[in-house]
């Protein structure tokens, strides 16, 4: 391999002096932060450190309940009964409020989940507000979502999310509740809780009436009594699909409603006639970026054979520049791995991939001696059958297998237990439309990966999913249409 150049940056640390922190977060109940009934506090850390950051409430039953009555009791005397337009006029002033704070709110997602400081603040937190907006301004359209039906509120949403997009979730999950009229009681992941509590402080500050939005921190046990809970009418869960089949099972025949937005395992697809160097860009960006833990990453990547010694050298050229360090400078790529227990996860399928003796080639930077970290990795030498090649990773971990014809790409790209998102790079228009038919995945990019637009609805086929979030699409998950 030629020798890369390899750009020395100065240090570029996004400040943390203006971001105020409380020690301890309580519950918000009822539009006020309340003392958990259980007594019970977890620590939430910064992955990139280990360091404590504060501690988070632990919700048990009696809170669940607590969040449940003020949710319903808002439902039936407040929201429900609001002029649609007033409903609007929370959400917008919501997204104004957030993006008046999107600087603090990025240093917090950084801080709290290890993600590079220029996603949080270029990705999460500008789509988080987009999203907000967008949904705002449907609150009194919806007669236009849905013509000649009346779209009616379902009730109380129980809304439980995951740690990769810790505030974009919570957004994806409120906006569109909030705008058809329901209530809400919402969980953040016990890794990643701090963005969801600051939403609080800003739903209170919008003056939102108490109740209408209730977000309890906690762990499995919290999720479990919100999804069990008889006055929750609907279930909205963003997560594994192991956690999926568990609600789908505990829901039915309780008349509940729900979607489900689970894991993936994308194909990317390099033709022979794409533009390679944008397209070594793309599966830079589809799988190393925020570490891969993106449900819809490309960690399948198929080449055809042609171009296949080309991509992949040019590949390894790439991912010898990524800059891989403290998640707060602004030069940095690729954070830290979330929390101990994924990092052990991703480590665990790298041994597995070669076991399976898939060959392997990790990038040579040196990781920082503490907090949890992983190289950018790629696999060479798999096949379709092998676990990594199968399962989940939710790592900066890619498998890379090469193809001959369109047929067998298709044949290999719908051989896997998921369809939530793929990815197609060619220059023939006719290529793009063959795989993007016949694929089974609810987004499939051409010539790019990674792009959300709060209009466009995203969810999964198979074990990835059921319903879907964003666009009209995502509001008629949150009605019953009569
Ligand atoms: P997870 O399923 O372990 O946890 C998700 C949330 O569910 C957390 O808040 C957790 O506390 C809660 N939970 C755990 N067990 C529960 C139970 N039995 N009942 C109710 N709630 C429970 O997932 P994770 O490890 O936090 O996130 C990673 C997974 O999420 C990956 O599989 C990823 O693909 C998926 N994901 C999917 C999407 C999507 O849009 N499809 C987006 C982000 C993440
Ligand atoms: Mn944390």
């Amino acid at each position: 391999m030629s020798k890369t150049i390899k750009w020395e940056y100065s240090p570029a640390p996004e400040g943390t002096d203006r971001i105020q922190l409380k020690e301890q977060y309580d519950l918000f109940i009822g539009g006020k932060f309340v003392a958990p009934k259980s007594r019970q506090y977890f620590d939430t850390i910064n992955p990139s450190n280990e360091k404590k950051i504060a501690q988070v409430a632990d919700a048990d039953q009696s809170d669940v309940n607590r969040a449940v009555a003020s949710a319903k009791k808002a439902y039936n005397n407040v929201w429900s009964k609001m002029a649609p337009k007033e409903r609007g006029k929370y959400i917008f002033r919501i997204a104004r409020l957030l993006q008046e704070r999107a600087r603090e709110f990025s240093v917090i997602e950084t801080l709290d989940g290890g993600k590079p400081i220029r996603e949080s603040r270029d990705v999460d937190v500008p789509l988080s507000v987009a999203h907000f907006f967008y949904y705002a301004g449907w609150a009194d359209k919806l007669e236009y979502a849905f013509p000649g039906r009346k779209a009616k509120p379902i009730g109380v949403a129980g809304q439980i999310i995951p740690w990769n997009f810790p505030l974009l979730m919570a957004a994806w999950k409120l906006a569109p509740a909030l705008a058809t009229g329901n209530t809400v009681v919402l969980k953040p992941a016990e890794t990643t809780p701090l963005t969801a509590v600051k939403l609080a402080e800003i739903i209170q500050e919008a003056d939102l009436p108490p109740g209408i939005v209730n977000i309890i921190t906690g762990t499995e046990k919290t999720g479990q009594a919100i999804v069990n809970h008889a006055d929750i009418n609907k279930i909205a869960f963003t997560g594994s699909t192991e956690v999926g089949k568990y609600i789908m099972k505990a829901v039915a025949g309780s008349g509940k409603k729900y979607n489900l937005e689970l894991g993936g395992k994308a194909a990317n697809i390099i033709f022979e006639d794409a533009a390679i160097d944008q397209a070594v860009e793309g599966i830079i960006n589809s799988i190393f970026f925020n570490q891969g833990h993106v449900c819809c990453a490309g960690s399948r990547l198929y080449v055809q054979e042609g171009i296949a010694d080309e991509v992949i050298s040019k590949l390894q050229k790439r991912m010898e520049t990524l800059i891989v360090g403290d998640p707060l400078d602004k030069n940095t790529d690729i954070g830290a791995i979330n929390s101990k227990m994924q990092l052990d996860k991703i480590k665990m399928y790298v041994n597995l991939g070669l076991d399976e003796g898939g060959s392997i080639y990790q990038s040579s930077c040196s990781l920082p001696k503490k907090g949890y970290w992983h190289a950018p990795t790629i696999f060479t030498d798999v096949s379709q059958s092998n676990r990594i090649v199968q399962e989940e990773i939710f790592g900066p971990v890619l498998a890379i297998q090469t193809f001959r014809t369109v047929d067998e790409v298709i044949t290999k790209a719908n051989n896997s237990p998921y369809g939530l998102s793929g990815g197609v790079w060619t220059d023939k228009g006719s290529k793009i439309f063959k795989v993007t038919k016949d694929i089974r995945a609810g987004v499939i990019w051409a010539n790019t990966f990674n792009k959300f637009d709060p209009a466009s609805p995203f969810g999964g086929y198979k074990e990835s999913g059921i319903g879907s979030e964003g666009g009209i699409e995502g509001l008629s998950d949150y009605v019953n249409l009569v």
